[in-house]
């Protein structure tokens, strides 16, 4: 067992030894109620992610992030350029809601759904457990000199997790460019598809040296995320926490001992072996901790066999820990909660009212009115559409006012699924019937005879004798 380290100050992280360089971490594999857990929510995520490109409805993509050919689709939806701001709104949302969520709950994201943890502890880590042993053992294999049994052992797990790397990028292109494309890419004559080829190598190589080699300095050293906790957290926020008040002062369990002198933390180390980012919790709060429960777990199977009460490391607030008090939900969580479904209404609601054909009416700038043969004063307008839908459609556009008369001057008004058109309008007036310069008029836009929206826009004509 290894000697207690009481007040070490670090001063650098886990992963760097005292003269700078990488140091390995060989986590021992967890076992209890946590990692049981993580490991169903983990499968029913991978489920999705792995599942989710190919659900089709209509058949079109259930989901699609063409960003190359600005193509998005969402839920069966289609999203254009014109729906920016949704993408901004979404944004904002999401900043906010992750800042505030943290304030909160802490990185639970990082242990439970972030797909780095999940690739790494649940699918390349399972692995290395199942090839090269526990802990000691791959340790052992790490110092052995290069033999047969180590080879095979190393070839078969690279080339495993090249495989599932290799699955990891094609998945990834397949949210980009759809799982037609993707299939075409791997089955088609590889010179029709050189770029295609070239982006999944590139993915798959980059998926294999994260989960082969850098693993935890992702979090640690690359995520923005992990990066922001050090002003994220604060006393009230709930993380993984060692029960100090609890556990210390700290000391092994001696033999024979009729009363225990020292805390409840028998220094077993446990809840260090299993860290992924090789950390001692028991120091508090640190920015490598990615709250995977790991050291939970270990520390309840050690207060367990010891007949000590479990959770001496839990989910609680410093504060919590430090005043001896339960699980509160405060005033403050509700006002942030309350917020956090607040944005969460409101981006749904702009979601929902979302229009699928957008018309944009604009009279031709630089152009004023135009006297027409037998007395008519006519206005040009240029006209963009976009058919955000899997359809063709057909655009109709007409006057609530029958004094004005539209027409089509140019372009045409069948726009092909998922495509925009620009056309040019032309609306005419009888000059008897204008009463002013400058009259608003509502143009409704009409598709296979459904009206389906109606913009307001403006009349120019001559100064009216009314008017002078
Ligand atoms: S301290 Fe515990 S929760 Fe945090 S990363 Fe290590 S094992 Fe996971
Ligand atoms: S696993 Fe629990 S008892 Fe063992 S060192 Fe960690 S906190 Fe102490």
């Amino acid at each position: 067992m290894k000697e207690q380290t009481t007040d070490i100050y670090r001063d650098r992280i886990s992963i760097l030894n005292e003269k700078g360089k990488r140091k390995w971490i060989y986590p021992k594999k967890p076992s209890g109620k946590f990692y049981k857990l993580r490991t169903i929510v983990s499968w029913f995520l991978l489920l999705i992610l792995f599942g989710m490109p190919w659900i089709k409805t209509d058949g079109h993509p259930f989901v699609l992030f063409n960003i190359i050919e600005r193509n998005f689709i969402i839920f069966g939806k289609a999203f254009g350029p014109q729906d920016f701001y949704l993408i901004v709104i979404f944004a904002i949302t999401s900043i906010v809601f992750l800042i505030l969520f943290t304030i909160i709950y802490g990185r639970i994201f990082c242990g439970w759904i972030c797909p780095q943890t999940i690739f790494l502890e649940m699918v390349f880590r399972k692995i290395e457990y199942l090839i090269d042993g526990d802990a000691n053992r791959q340790k052992q294999l790490a110092k052995e000199k290069l033999n047969s049994k180590k080879l095979f052992k190393r070839v078969f797990k690279y080339s495993l997790f090249f495989f599932i790397s290799f699955l990891i990028a094609n998945t990834f292109l397949a949210y980009i460019i759809g799982v037609d494309e993707l299939i075409k890419i791997i089955t088609d004559n590889p010179k029709n598809h050189i770029s295609g080829l070239i982006a999944i190598t590139a993915f798959s190589t980059a998926f294999f040296l994260v989960f082969t080699l850098i693993r935890e300095q992702v979090c640690i050293l690359a995520c923005p995320y992990g990066r922001l906790q050090g002003v994220l957290l604060d006393k009230n926020s709930i993380v993984i926490s060692y029960d100090f008040k609890r556990g210390e002062p700290r000391g092994h369990l001696k033999r024979g001992e009729s009363e225990r002198t020292s805390g409840d933390c028998v220094d077993c180390f446990q809840c260090v072996d299993v860290c992924p980012t090789g950390i001692d919790i028991r120091n508090g709060t640190q920015l490598e901790c990615v709250n995977c429960t790991a050291c939970i777990d270990a520390c309840n199977n050690i207060m367990e066999k010891v007949g000590f009460e479990k959770n001496l490391i839990k989910y609680a607030s410093y504060n919590q820990i430090n005043e001896k008090k339960p699980f509160r939900f405060t005033a403050r969580m509700a006002g942030y909660s309350a917020v956090l479904i607040l944005l969460i209404t409101t981006f749904s609601i702009l979601l929902i009212n979302r229009k699928d054909i957008n018309v944009n009416i604009l009279r031709t700038p630089g152009m004023f009115f135009q006297e027409m043969p037998g007395d008519k004063i006519a206005n040009i307008y240029d006209v963009k559409i976009y058919n955000k839908t899997f359809d063709e459609k057909n655009i109709q556009f007409l006057s609530s006012d029958e004094s004005y008369i539209v027409n089509i001057l140019s372009g045409e008004s069948n726009i092909l699924p998922m495509n925009h058109k620009d056309i040019k309008l032309i609306i005419t007036k009888d000059k008897n019937k204008i009463n002013s310069s400058s009259d608003k008029l509502n143009i409704s836009i009409l598709s296979g005879g459904e009206k389906i929206d109606e913009v307001t826009t403006t009349f120019m004509a001559p100064v009216n004798k009314k008017e002078k």
